[in-house]
């Protein structure tokens, strides 16, 4: 007999629990406090990225964003605000910056990259969405400078060294591997391990087929508070319903530090709030690049060229800073010096808000104070590519089985003062 679930958020983790769930045989509702068309499942640069095995919180993060602080447009950007939980959180990301944590996260972000990124395959093979766009192009990490090259050298002998595919392309290859459009770049790493989606496209077919097999979803209805009695949630309460589920997933992103507290559980995690501009046309980029001096990603997705970028602490909030847009305009421009991207195209930005751990891994685990409560969230930069395996790894706690892979350092209630 099947659970009866519910998951709180339906962003692209809180969908890919309902879709594993469901194929275990469980009664799933989803619930969403928006119409699931926006948010960071939507404006995300659709990166499938096993090569990015570099968590967020790494030495020298710090010093760069202390230097990025006060300038609003810079691609790194932490607004000084005397909120203790940022402060808190700005510990604990600082405590979590050492090499040797680093180190020790690098094999288990790999290892949950390389499971994902079958899962999309599966999904796909499976034909339960139908068509859409998976590919395995690679990522480009394009450099101007040596700095930029050496840096990046240094996660490439890396990602090699644990298996991915990675290898190095001069101008002439890069013009070659580019053909339909100029770029002014030394050259590129070319990160074959990696792939590519369209987010507007995925998570509509996975709502569309997760109704078809008769999940529930409830849009526009908002999680306000949880009931819990003998170490459980009891009741869910929304604005429109209350709900007495067997077990709950907190999937609710960036928002699910302050639904945690409502249970009295400190869950450390910030909204880092990223922009995305869509140029629909034809643009002649055909391959997924990241501009390592702009610090932004280009993705060539179904039917449009995305531009997508900027990191910036500053709560939780959808205020479109234009300066950051700008800079992301402004940055292509620097790459592709023949793009232009026009004035409408700028003011149609969009923005979606990264939920941050202060160590950069996922928060995917029981919580010890309710058992029948399992947090997925925490993603930061990499919760697209990190969906599936999340939703898997969810149903597997959920039926008490042995999960793909070890859980330990997504632990939702791990110290980051060690
Ligand atoms: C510009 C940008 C580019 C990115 N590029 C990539 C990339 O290339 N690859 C990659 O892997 N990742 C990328 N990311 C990160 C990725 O998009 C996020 O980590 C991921 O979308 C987070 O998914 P989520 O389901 O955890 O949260 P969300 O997508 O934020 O979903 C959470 C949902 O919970 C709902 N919710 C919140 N509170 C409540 C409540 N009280 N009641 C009911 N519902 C609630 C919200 O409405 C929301 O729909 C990018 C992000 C940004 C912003």
């Amino acid at each position: 007999m099947g659970k009866n679930i519910v998951i709180i958020g339906g962003g692209i983790v809180g969908l890919c629990s309902a879709y594993f769930l469901k194929k275990e045989g469980h009664e799933v509702t989803v619930i969403d406090k928006s119409d699931i068309t926006s948010g960071a499942s939507f404006v995300n640069a659709g990166y499938l990225t096993p090569s990015h095995v570099i968590p967020l919180a790494s030495p020298g993060m710090i010093a760069q964003g202390i230097k990025m602080m006060f300038n609003s447009a810079s691609p790194f950007y932490m607004k000084p605000r005397l909120d203790w939980d940022f402060m808190k959180w700005s510990w604990y990301f600082h405590k979590s910056s050492t090499k040797q944590k680093v180190e020790r996260a690098i094999p288990v972000i790999k290892d949950i990259n390389i499971i994902s990124r079958e899962l999309y395959a599966d999904i796909k093979a499976s034909g339960d969405l139908g068509n859409f766009q998976l590919e395995r192009k690679g990522l480009l990490m394009l450099y101007k400078t040596e700095a930029s090259y050496e840096h990046e050298m240094e996660v490439a002998k890396k990602a090699s060294f644990l298996g991915l595919e990675v290898s190095e392309l001069n101008k002439n290859e890069l013009d070659k591997i580019e053909p339909n459009i100029q770029i002014d770049a030394k050259g590129a790493i070319h990160y074959e391990c990696d792939g590519h989606t369209t987010p507007t496209e995925f998570m509509p077919k996975m709502v569309d087929y997760l109704k078809r097999v008769g999940v529930l979803i409830k849009t526009n209805e908002a999680v306000l508070d949880m009931d819990v009695a003998n170490g459980k949630i009891s009741k869910v309460i929304t604005d429109k319903n209350s709900y007495q589920p067997e077990a709950v997933v907190m999937a609710a992103g960036s928002w699910s530090g302050e639904l945690a507290k409502k249970l009295n559980i400190k869950l450390s995690l910030q909204a880092g709030k990223g922009y995305r501009i869509n140029l629909e046309r034809d643009t002649g980029i055909g391959m997924p690049a990241i501009l390592m001096e702009a610090k932004m990603a280009v993705t060539p997705m179904e039917g449009f060229t995305r531009f997508a970028g900027t990191m910036e602490f500053t709560g939780i909030n959808d205020v479109v800073r234009k300066e950051r847009v700008m800079a992301i305009a402004n940055g292509a421009k620097t790459f592709y010096p023949d793009l232009e991207i026009k004035q409408e195209e700028i003011n149609s930005a969009k923005t979606g808000m990264r939920p941050v751990s202060p160590d950069g891994m996922p928060y995917i685990g029981k919580s010890k104070d309710y058992h029948n409560l399992v947090f997925a969230t925490g993603h930061a930069m990499m919760g697209w590519s990190l969906g599936p395996a999340t939703g898997k790894l969810v149903s597997e706690i959920i039926d008490d089985k042995e999960t793909t892979m070890c859980i330990d350092a997504f632990r939702p209630e791990r110290s980051f003062n060690r």
